[in-house]
């Protein structure tokens, strides 16, 4: 809780420095913070959404059908994971977790972060060097780009939540290998169970595989809205690829919209 009302507090510090998006709080942070620790319900953040909001200019239509996955997750009797009833209970399991050659080499496990109760729910690759410092996903130079887009759509970071497929950092950051995917999927199938999002966005191709379970490039897989156990899950280009390739924005902006419009629909 004292996390996430810094998390608030950050925001609307950024909020206010950059003279962004009108955003109604119900308590000003020094409340927030008292009602927290009074063990009332978190504060949200409402948004103020209206018809004439930027990010439905030319936005492009909610396109068809992708590809449908139902995953299996063994309920296993007295599985800890399954019996994890909270995203701090799963938080901790991950800390303790080593499942995969990942726990050798990372400094901190990095589980994720946002509203327990999100509406939109982010998956990407991995921790990077600054994430397995602090334990905190997409805190990097990707990370303040994905906070920008999120702000775009009227999304804001601390409404909705953020995790990845591993949650150590693979060592340069090469890209997680099929087997720690597979050993690590079952945190973030429960942390999905757990905040019951509308709307899914995969953020780039290793994420996508690893929840579509299919090789395919991240062109191909963009476009669609395809059903992960019936969320809808939009694909798009990672954070970090944008900052290599500008040419890729214009799509990703397309797709965020659609997944922006999914969850109004
Ligand atoms: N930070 C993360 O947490 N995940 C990524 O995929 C990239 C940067
Ligand atoms: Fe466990 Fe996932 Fe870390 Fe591997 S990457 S040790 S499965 S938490």
């Amino acid at each position: 809780m004292g996390e996430r009302s810094e998390l608030l507090r950050q925001y609307l510090t950024q909020q206010i420095e950059l003279g962004g998006a009108e955003v109604v709080m119900p308590a000003a942070g020094s409340q927030v913070a008292a009602s927290e620790a009074a063990g009332d319900k978190p504060a949200r953040l409402e948004l103020v959404s209206t018809a004439s909001a930027k990010w439905r200019e030319n936005a492009p239509p909610i396109p068809g059908a992708g590809l449908t996955v139902v995953t299996e997750v063994p309920a296993i009797l007295g599985d800890p994971l399954g019996d994890a009833g909270s995203l701090d209970a799963v938080a901790e399991l991950i800390a303790g977790c080593r499942k995969c050659a990942l726990c050798t080499t990372r400094t901190r496990t990095v589980p994720g972060e946002g509203d327990p109760g999100a509406r939109l729910f982010l998956v990407g690759e991995g921790p990077g060097a600054t994430e397995d410092q602090t334990g905190r996903p997409f805190v990097g130079q990707a990370g303040q780009l994905l906070d920008k887009i999120l702000e775009a759509i009227e999304c804001p970071r601390p409404t909705t939540y953020i995790a990845n497929i591993v949650k150590c950092r693979p060592p340069q950051n090469r890209k997680p290998l099929p087997d720690e995917m597979a050993a690590c999927l079952p945190y973030l199938h429960r942390q999905i169970a757990l905040v019951r999002p509308k709307v899914l966005i995969a953020l780039g191709s290793t994420a996508a595989e690893g929840m579509l379970g299919v090789k395919k490039s991240l062109g191909e897989l963009r476009g669609k809205v395809h059903r992960w156990n019936g969320i809808p899950l939009v694909v798009t280009y990672h954070p970090a690829a944008l900052l290599r390739n500008p040419n890729w924005k214009k799509p990703t902006w397309d797709d965020v919209r659609i997944a922006r419009q999914l969850l109004d629909s």
